[in-house]
């Protein structure tokens, strides 16, 4: 379980998450923000600031968005 970086961070890269996270495993792409799955501790901060709702705990996300796991976890892990 982990937090996730959905699309309406694409282009805003607003960047509070990543100021509250206290591990930083919050990383800046090109046009958004991505988590990084291990690192992560689960503590909802990002989520609880983030200004346009990009930030969704994965158990929690609606299967349209599901996609965005792959997304930070290929960002981070397999680059
Ligand atoms: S849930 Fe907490 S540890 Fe995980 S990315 Fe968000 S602020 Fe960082």
């Amino acid at each position: 379980m982990t937090y996730v970086i959905t699309e309406t961070c694409i282009d805003i890269k607003d960047g509070a998450c990543a100021s509250v996270c206290p591990v930083d495993s919050i990383y800046e792409g090109g046009r958004m923000f991505y988590i990084h799955p291990d690192e992560c501790i689960n503590c909802g901060l990002c989520l609880s600031v983030c200004p346009v709702d990009a930030v969704a705990r994965e158990g929690d996300m609606a299967e349209g968005q599901k996609g965005y796991i792959e997304v930070n976890r290929d960002f981070l892990v397999l680059r």
